[in-house]
């Protein structure tokens, strides 16, 4: 029996614009009292409501019960960029690719998740938050074109297929002519991310019992689990932790994870005059050549910039860090929409990565019958939710057969020492930032 204190948990501030132009939910459903249940799951973004579902496909007679910190939606799961990639992304990479044997091994992993989450989509109903659009690659330099060669080299070895773009094939689609030259890859799936992960709440709560506004603030392991919150507290005899980078706040991984934020700004709703002078098309999503540059996203009447990541070892950001980066997405905004003229970004927000310096996921099982699923190294969407699935096959001690590949993948190594890695890690990322240049 041990016994996990945590020392922080989750506080998002800010209103992330996924979440804002959703209607407002339900009234949450807060713990309180006393309860038992077969099967408890703590944290519910892509990782936790993948544990949920398959283990309500594994054991559907059985009492699962899913809690959260905050709202569904309201922590990273709903804060993202909404990019579900089947292809490699390594965020620390000059050209997103690994070596190829590990990348196919990712590839086939990715796709199984991604048609999890799309089976989900059909089920509930959640296709309009859940496109098959592929997505764009943007250059803005020659350098940023010189990455997208490598990068299409990397998928010419693997035999994946892609589409090779020019500055007015990529206008026509974006509206904006900021672009010199880009790659379409056809298998991504982009999902309106609070959307998405609220209506996956919502269809499994007919198997699935979800408490919200509930942080677990203690986990005591034995033969029953048993977690604290503020009003109530709930013991099982299987816990699967998908709480991401705060495995480290209940003290698993200590020193291993990195805890990086990245932020996003999405304008107004744009009039039908304004989105007649943009042009281009409706929706699509593009991601900068190199990899520190801005990402961009067109959801019919609205525009969302991301860019810039900082260390923030304290799991948190500040409504201060949020408006200084906000100058940035203002800035790489005006660069690719002058057309636009002085649009507000009406919601900025930040939200909390978690990286390992090997791209190791945090997974398996670390006491007897506690099984995690985290640190998805900044492709959650779909890392995520293939890592969630499998710690309830883990848990459930199914034959699952990815399960293999995924016990024998590594786990994340030690970070460097401090000083290192206070003064290292923004060092490295201020170079990193630098070197984007204009893709910024
Ligand atoms: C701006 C931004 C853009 C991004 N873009 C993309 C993208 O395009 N594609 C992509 O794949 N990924 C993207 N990501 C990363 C992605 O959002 C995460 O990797 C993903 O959300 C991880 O999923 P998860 O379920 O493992 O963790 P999370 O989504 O972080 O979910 C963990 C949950 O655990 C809860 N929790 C934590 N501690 C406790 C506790 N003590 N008690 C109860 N609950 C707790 C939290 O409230 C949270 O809801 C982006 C992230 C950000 C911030």
């Amino acid at each position: 029996m041990s016994n996990h204190q945590a020392v922080r948990t989750p506080a998002d501030t800010s209103m992330p614009g996924w979440y804002g132009i959703l209607p407002p939910p339900k009234a949450p459903e807060v713990l309180r009292g006393r309860h038992r249940a077969d099967w408890l799951i703590v944290g519910a973004g892509f990782a936790g409501l993948a544990a949920a579902r398959r283990l309500s496909q594994l054991v559907p007679n059985e009492r699962i019960v899913l809690v959260d910190a905050q709202r569904v939606g309201w922590g990273a799961a709903g804060r993202n960029s909404g990019f579900m990639i089947d292809l490699p992304h390594e965020l620390g990479s000059e050209n997103y690719g690994g070596s190829q044997d590990h990348d196919r091994k990712r590839i086939r992993m990715n796709r199984a998740a991604i048609e999890f989450s799309a089976s989900a989509a059909d089920e509930y109903g959640l296709q309009r938050f859940f496109v098959r659009a592929g997505k764009f690659h943007g250059a803005a330099t020659d350098h940023g074109l010189a990455v997208l060669r490598d990068f299409e080299n990397h998928l010419t070895g693997l035999a994946e297929p892609f589409e090779r773009l020019d500055g007015p094939q990529l206008k026509q689609i974006t509206g904006t002519d900021f672009f010199i030259g880009g790659t379409f890859t056809p298998g991504t799936v982009m999902a309106q991310p609070a959307g998405f992960i609220r209506g996956l709440a919502e269809g499994l709560s007919s198997r699935v019992q979800l408490f919200e506004n509930s942080p677990v603030t203690s986990v005591t392991t034995g033969k029953l689990h048993t977690v604290k919150t503020p009003e109530g507290e709930i013991s099982a005899p299987r816990l699967i932790l998908t709480v991401n980078g705060h495995l480290e706040s209940f003290g698993f991984f200590k020193k291993r994870l990195l805890h990086v934020f990245t932020y996003a700004s999405m304008t107004r709703s744009l009039s039908k005059r304004e989105q007649a002078v943009l042009g281009g098309a409706p929706q699509w999503g593009l991601i900068p050549a190199d990899p520190m540059g801005s990402t961009l996203r067109r959801i019919d009447d609205r525009i969302v910039v991301r860019n810039t990541f900082t260390y923030n070892p304290d799991m948190s950001t500040s409504d201060k860090q949020i408006r200084r980066i906000g100058a940035s997405h203002d800035r790489s905004y005006r660069a690719r929409f002058p057309m636009l003229g002085e649009i507000p970004l009406e919601f900025r927000w930040g939200g909390h990565l978690c990286l390992s310096l090997n791209s190791a996921p945090a997974f398996g099982e670390v006491e007897e019958r506690v099984f995690v699923a985290g640190c998805c190294n900044g492709l959650g969407t779909v890392q995520g939710t293939l890592y969630g699935m499998l710690a309830a096959d883990l848990a459930a001690r199914s034959n699952e057969p990815m399960l293999a590949d995924a016990l024998n993948e590594p786990a994340p190594v030690r970070l460097y020492p401090e000083p290192i890695m206070s003064i290292g890690a923004p060092l490295k990322l201020w170079a990193m930032h630098r070197r984007a240049g204009r893709e910024l």
